[in-house]
């Protein structure tokens, strides 16, 4: 059985364990400390670069929409 994978930000293979899922990129724990935040609104993990500042708040681009819409 297939214990490790490759993270898709820095190319290391990392235990299974350790991984953190972004749409459909795998990351490696330190990778996704680094870039990725969880949206404050629906919990979901995006990149920093495309999560969007809303009244100190941190929401994905669905949220931020929503939101925006209302
Ligand atoms: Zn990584
Ligand atoms: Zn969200």
């Amino acid at each position: 059985m297939e214990t490790t994978f490759a993270c898709t930000c820095c190319g290391w293979l990392r235990s299974l364990s350790g991984r953190v899922t972004v749409g459909s990129d795998a990351l490696c724990w330190s990778c996704a400390e680094e870039h990725t935040i969880l949206c404050d609104r629906c919990g979901e993990r995006v990149y920093r670069r495309e999560a969007f500042r809303y009244r100190d708040r941190t929401l994905c681009a669905p949220c931020y929409e929503q939101v925006n819409n209302q």
